[in-house]
């Protein structure tokens, strides 16, 4: 697939909204119309064609698909299936230019062409907690939109063709993973695929990397903070070490700050950490562009020509001004296979949506900017409410990750006695770092919990990094686990 992306680079954001406006309307009448069973329903519901839809504010009459829409339930249990795109011969034979291409080049050959369109080929599942990971179908053009969309993140990066890579990502059927392989293949730069802690584990991929010296790492923040505290406790030189890619999860400051110095003490004082952001149903992910370590990131970078990124009041479901905090919803605008219109992802950005040019990189592509919260995991774990409170486990995460002498740590959710039936404790495990004392880096931790989020922990334990890696999951789990819930359900 030919990225447009590079031509859209230099559009102003009145243009860039028309031409999204444009291929909606194109994307809405030829793909998802006439073969996709949920939106058939829902605009016949509404009384809806694609001709509704003239500007990109035309999209609030349909309405958001949340992450419940798509679980299956006991009377629809292959729900999952409305989602996809299944193509109808018939309709597609009427396509203008199918007539033309079958004279010009053979039936065979549309054929094949259409097959690359909507034979679903590949799979990825929704990551979460949620008890029931939804699947999601890609076509070969979606795989090439992957591609595509990867290699927009390697230049985004500012990668280099000549550098070697290490992708860290756990080897799942999870878009991370399967986004910087194709990214790796597409922008044609040497890659590793570790799989992670759970197929190499810590002492594994810090084999590779003392082996393969690589220039840009690419994982999961947690895991990756893992591998480098190892590495500098075995005093591991890595000084051609460039880019630390992070993804997966959301980055705090603190973690970002603590990444860094553990590149500095490897001898790469001038790494990089960029972070990256995307979920299963966008099939895509989005870069931040390299700035000065004491610059304030300029965002994610969108690729316009792909998929439409709104910003709305979480309450409301109104929109919102550019560069006004809300949450990020998406609709793709060229996707095959599973397409989900209006999807409300739950995550909330501080900095919202703007369409200056870059300051650092100067491309015109619209950023998403400021602080991620993702409140979806949080939702779906009943978390809200903790200890009779509403709990900001987001800032609490900002917290932890931002205070002194904190290193690896875990909060964990139980109940007093293991009686589901009475009241919920919080214990925080931490591993300490550079020096301190344990009671007064206690009593700082519970303070600024509670100056935070409003509550005490009931215990803090400090392990040591071996029992920590346990707790989180490194080597166990697919992804690591820095919040916990321990509660036993009422029966
Ligand atoms: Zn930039």
């Amino acid at each position: 697939m030919k990225l447009l992306w590079d031509q859209w680079q230099g559009l102003p954001e009145t243009v860039i909204r028309q031409r999204q406006a444009a291929r909606l309307q194109h994307f809405l009448r030829d793909a998802v119309l006439p073969f996709s069973a949920h939106y058939q329903q829902i605009f016949r519901e509404r009384n809806l064609t694609a001709d509704a839809f003239e500007s990109l504010e035309d999209l609030d009459r349909l309405p958001f698909t949340t992450k419940a829409d798509l679980l299956n339930t006991s009377n629809r249990p292959d729900h999952f299936r409305d989602f996809i795109l299944v193509p109808d011969e018939k309709i597609l034979a009427r396509r203008p230019g199918t007539i033309c291409r079958a004279l010009l080049q053979g039936r065979a050959a549309v054929r094949k062409r259409f097959e690359a369109e909507f034979r679903p080929v590949f799979m990825t599942f929704t990551t979460g907690r949620a008890a029931d990971p939804v699947p999601f179908l890609d076509t070969q053009q979606d795989l090439d939109m992957l591609a595509a969309a990867g290699k927009g993140v390697m230049e985004v990066c500012g990668a280099r063709r000549e550098a070697s890579l290490l992708n860290a990502f756990p080897y799942a059927p999870h878009l991370a993973f399967w986004l910087a392989h194709y990214a790796g293949t597409e922008f044609g730069a040497m890659m590793f695929s570790s799989g992670g802690g759970k197929v190499m584990g810590t002492d594994g991929t810090l084999r590779l990397i003392k082996k393969m010296k690589p220039d840009d790492l690419i994982g999961i923040p947690t895991f990756l903070y893992h591998v480098l505290s190892q590495a500098v406790a075995e005093k591991v030189r890595c000084e051609n070490l460039r880019n630390i890619v992070l993804g997966g999860e959301k980055v705090s400051d603190g973690l970002r700050e603590k990444l860094r110095d553990l590149a500095a003490e490897l001898g790469a004082p001038n790494a990089r950490i960029l972070s990256t952001y995307g979920f299963t149903e966008s099939k895509m992910a989005w870069a931040e562009c390299p700035c000065p370590a004491d610059k304030p990131s300029a965002g994610y970078h969108l690729y316009p020509d792909l998929g439409v990124v709104e910003i709305i009041d979480p309450k409301t479901g109104g929109p919102v001004g550019t560069e006004s905090p809300g949450e990020i919803v998406f609709t793709p605008l060229a996707a095959r296979g599973t397409v989900v219109l209006r999807y409300r992802t739950g995550d909330c950005i501080d900095g919202g949506l703007t369409y200056e040019p870059c300051p650092y990189c100067h491309r015109r592509v619209p950023r998403l900017v400021g602080r991620i919260s993702r409140s979806s995991e949080i939702k779906e774990m009943n978390l809200d409410k903790i200890k009779g409170t509403l709990v900001d486990f987001n800032e609490l995460e900002h917290v932890l990750d931002d205070a002194p002498h904190v290193g690896a740590w875990q909060l964990e959710l139980r109940k007093a006695n293991d009686d589901p039936l009475e009241r919920d404790e919080i214990i925080l495990h931490v591993h300490k770092i550079d020096g301190g004392d344990e009671t007064q880096l206690s009593r700082e931790l519970s303070e600024r919990c509670f100056r935070i989020a409003d509550v005490h922990p009931n215990k803090i334990l400090f392990h040591d990094v071996e029992k920590l890696r346990e707790l989180q999951g490194v080597g166990t789990q697919i992804k690591e686990q820095k919040l916990v819930d321990h509660r036993p359900k009422v029966k």
